[in-house]
């Protein structure tokens, strides 16, 4: 048995029947083109391919490390799909920063972006420096709500001006910062430089996760000044305007409004149809005008949700052999609107805190009182209270509290910070919808 095969026997034991034979049984190892730090696998269609992306590639590469000591970077490819130059459909994920950093997702592209009145003004500005880079707006400043496109459209520039052979930087903040801190350690600043201030663009995603980080923001002010003198490209979103970011130093706030500042709305129920139309053409998956204007109408704003739905639509109808007809979907997805209100459970919700969080379950159900810990333990309630019908009492006992006091006490402290803090508020707002987003598997 080769080795990607015994990591998927290993990843079997972990995760269930039914995701196992739905995603991961479709999964191909290639062997000419994996090396140690790199591994590859095909997936029959995009949506498995991206499923397996956001589900398992981390646990893939950690499985790998278990077995032969490197975590590798997770790649997964289309089946029959020969790669054509210009038309990369592969996705890929890292574990390894840089590596993470350079990927730029080959699917964020204009032609793959729906305009309309709500993102209509971000679109033509980021269009217009897609032609002309580095001249007018510079930076290009995008925000608005998760979910939205702003990842989306970025990315877009980058992907064009890579194809005209520019040296394309996207990160996050939070890896901008990994990078910087490392390179500090191993005394390595001379490379951090050379890679910031001698790309050609450089594509900074979530900017607002700047706030109150003080050895960030003179750093990435350093890399911004080194980088407009040269005259480059740089591109940033954020969940508000910068004016709106607070803990941001004064210096760059100002700068982040010298080129153009552009928001996004969320989407009209016109361009909610559009979108998931062009996810339809993209994904190869057909759905009559009716079932796609019930999606539209089942789903809130965020975008994000509808890859989901779709992955769910698809493999319940490959799996009951049936079509997607409103019908059909209504039932399958009756059952995801149900689960996305009520019906999630404390499981998902443990799984996804203590991922996000890096506290272990048993830590979070501990009465343990480290700082950290108790945060999660708290993240984990609201959550809870939020998206699972589970009482207070409920909560209490499962949680190992005294009474459901201990419960109201802990809400109040989170909506105290949901008030104060626009950072917290967004990353909660992730989180659940991270969790009730993912099409349920039981
Ligand atoms: P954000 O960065 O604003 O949170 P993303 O760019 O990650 O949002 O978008 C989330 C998902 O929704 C992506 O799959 C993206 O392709 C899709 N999406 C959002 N807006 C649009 C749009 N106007 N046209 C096509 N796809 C969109
Ligand atoms: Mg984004």
């Amino acid at each position: 048995m080769n080795i990607g095969k015994s990591i998927l026997k290993m990843l079997k034991d972990e995760i269930t029947d039914v995701e196992y034979n739905r995603y991961i049984k479709q999964l191909e190892y290639c062997t000419e083109s994996s090396r140690s730090d790199l591994v590859c696998f095909k997936a029959p269609n995009p949506l498995i391919a991206n499923w397996i992306k956001n589900r398992y590639a981390e646990k893939i590469s950690t499985l790998f490390e278990l077995k032969t000591g490197i975590k590798p970077a997770v790649t997964i490819e289309l089946k029959n799909s020969k790669k054509q130059a210009g038309k990369n459909t592969t996705v890929s994920t890292s574990s390894n920063d840089s590596a993470k950093q350079s990927l730029l997702n080959p699917s964020y592209t204009f032609e793959n972006f729906v305009a309309g009145s709500s993102n209509q003004f971000a679109y033509t500005a980021a269009k217009n420096v897609s032609e002309k880079p580095a001249d007018i707006y510079n930076p290009l400043f995008i925000y608005g709500g998760v979910g939205l496109g702003k990842t989306h459209l970025m990315q877009s520039v980058g992907n064009v001006l890579q194809k005209h052979g520019k040296n394309v930087i996207y990160t996050s903040v939070e890896q901008f910062l990994n990078d910087f801190t490392r390179n500090m350690r191993n005394h390595t600043m001379e490379r951090f430089k050379d890679k910031y201030r001698k790309c050609d663009v450089l594509l900074i995603d979530d900017v607002q996760f700047l706030s109150n980080k003080i050895q960030t923001q003179e750093e990435f002010f350093h890399t911004f000044e080194a980088l407009r003198n040269e005259k480059k490209q740089i591109i940033l979103t954020a969940d508000k305007h910068p004016k709106q970011i607070a803990g941001l130093e004064e210096r760059l706030r100002s700068r982040f409004e010298w080129g153009l500042v552009a928001d996004i709305q969320p989407p009209e129920l016109e361009t909610k149809i559009a979108i998931i139309k062009k996810k339809c053409e993209i994904n190869g998956v057909h759905l009559d005008n009716e079932v796609v204007n019930y999606i539209a109408t089942i789903i809130d704003s965020n975008a994000r949700e509808i890859e989901g739905i779709l992955s769910k639509l698809h493999a319940y109808s490959q799996l009951m052999h049936q079509q997607i007809t409103t019908e059909f979907a209504k039932n399958v997805l009756k059952d995801q609107l149900r689960e996305k209100h009520d019906t999630i459970n404390i499981n998902q919700i443990m799984t996804n805190v203590s991922k996000e969080l890096n506290v272990k379950p048993s830590e979070i159900r501990s009465k343990n009182r480290s700082r950290n810990i108790v945060y999660a333990r708290r993240v984990a309630i609201y959550l809870a209270r939020e998206l699972t019908p589970m009482s207070m009492p409920q909560l209490a006992q499962y949680f190992g509290m005294k009474d459901h006091t201990a419960i109201s006490h802990t809400m109040r402290k989170i909506n105290q910070l949901l008030n104060e803090d626009e950072n917290f508020k967004v990353k909660i707002k992730e989180l659940s919808n991270k969790i009730t987003t993912a099409p349920a598997l039981k």
